[in-house]
């Protein structure tokens, strides 16, 4: 299953900016700050690392694309960057059109919604695995009581709001008839969702029922309210782990560092590749999601793990907090060595940890120390790690 994930943000958010008293009358709520980071970034980093969406597409208007493109970059997201139109469903088509031809499902979201739950998504993409229909929509139950009423305030109705849902985003489509839907319809360009361009055709269209919050930011308020949300712990608890690994240096073994070889005539000794860095970051990881230790996964008794490539450990650990629907937001390091000096390794290192855990570069950290002489590393004998990491959610949405 390939998915091309569509990000509209095309919009010109005049009652964001109406709201903005003595702002800047140019600031998009886009680049709003939400928990330190801006919300386009947070909508768009919520479906990173599932391995079905293989490109992000971002429709943007005119006076936001290079701004745009700057900010992705430096959060380290890889997307396409196209043309927004008059109408939210303009600017999908053109991103739709720039679409990798391969994806035969499309997934929208608005840009402007970043407390989209990593489980939602999952739900999505496993209904649309199932089959059964051509489009599947994130929504929630309808709560208030609705009133209908004439143009002088009298009321007409109270509608009945057990059948009643309101339609949010992501929102996964079968392109086929999504394309479809544009060429046959020609109310299309003004439709406010995907659902109802591939409902105006007759397409099966099916309702995710969630119970997450998942606002989209139209309002200033809205803004404050989901950063009232975050520090209040909404949407899942923040956590830090911590870990911390050793290992003696002997002659004749390869030295690993966070996944890069580091030239030198000795390496650790180990059961495993010995990458101690990868090893205190796998465990601060468990320590954060409260699932263990290394030793607990990873046995140094099971032959099995004999020589094991210690990027497949981060990779269970990591598969074990989407589990328990933890997601790592920050990674923190120590590295410490006598000799060789890291150098540029650090900053190579680094990368490499951005790319086994999915981070932006600007959210890991790594660190070296020399021990001027004093203890085993100090002598020359062992390399040790330390990190730090904190995650987020670990709830039900
Ligand atoms: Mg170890």
């Amino acid at each position: 299953m390939q998915v091309s994930l569509i990000v509209a943000a095309g919009g010109s958010g005049v009652r964001f900016r109406r709201g903005l008293r003595g702002a800047r009358t140019r600031t998009s709520k886009l680049f709003c700050l939400l928990g330190g980071r801006p919300v386009i970034v947070r909508s768009i980093e919520a479906f990173r690392g599932f391995p079905e969406i293989r490109e992000v597409l971002a429709a943007v208007s005119l006076p936001d694309r290079s701004a745009l493109a700057k900010t992705l970059s430096a959060y380290g997201i890889r997307a396409k960057i196209v043309r927004g139109g008059k109408t939210r469903a303009e600017s999908v088509r053109n991103a739709l059109r720039a679409a990798d031809p391969k994806s035969e499902w499309i997934m929208v979201h608005d840009g402007a919604r970043p407390l989209v739950s990593r489980k939602l998504i999952k739900a999505l993409l496993v209904a649309a695995r199932r089959g059964g229909s051509d489009g599947w929509i994130a929504a929630a139950k309808v709560v208030p009581t609705i009133k209908k009423a004439g143009p002088k305030g009298e009321i007409q109705a109270t509608v009945d709001r057990s059948s009643l849902y309101e339609a949010q985003t992501p929102q996964l489509v079968r392109r086929r008839w999504f394309e479809r839907s544009y060429r046959d319809n020609p109310e299309a360009l003004s439709a406010t969702d995907e659902a109802s361009l591939l409902e105006a055709i007759g397409r099966p269209v099916k309702i995710l029922a969630h119970e997450g919050w998942n606002p989209k930011i139209t309002a200033v308020r809205d803004l404050e309210l989901a950063e009232a949300y975050g520090s209040a712990g909404g949407g899942g608890m923040t956590r830090v782990g911590f870990g911390k690994d050793i290992h003696r240096l002997v002659s004749g073994r390869k030295f690993l560092l966070g996944g890069v070889r580091i030239k030198y005539d000795k390496g650790p000794l180990a059961h495993s590749d010995g990458d101690a860095l990868l090893h205190a970051l796998s465990d601060a990881i468990l320590g954060a999601t409260g699932a263990g230790d290394i030793g607990d996964w990873f046995s140094d008794r099971d032959p099995k793990n004999k020589n094991l490539n210690s990027e497949k450990i981060l990779a269970a650990v990591l598969k074990e907090a989407r589990r328990r629907h933890f997601e790592l937001v920050h990674l923190d390091t120590v590295i410490t060595l006598e000799r060789p000096k890291l150098g540029p390794a650090k900053e190579k290192i680094r990368k490499r940890l951005a790319k086994l855990t999915g981070l932006g570069v600007e959210d890991v950290s790594v660190k070296a120390k020399t021990m001027e002489g004093l203890g085993p590393e100090g002598e020359g004998l062992a390399v040790s790690c330390e990190a730090v990491v904190t995650v987020r959610g670990g709830g039900a949405s």
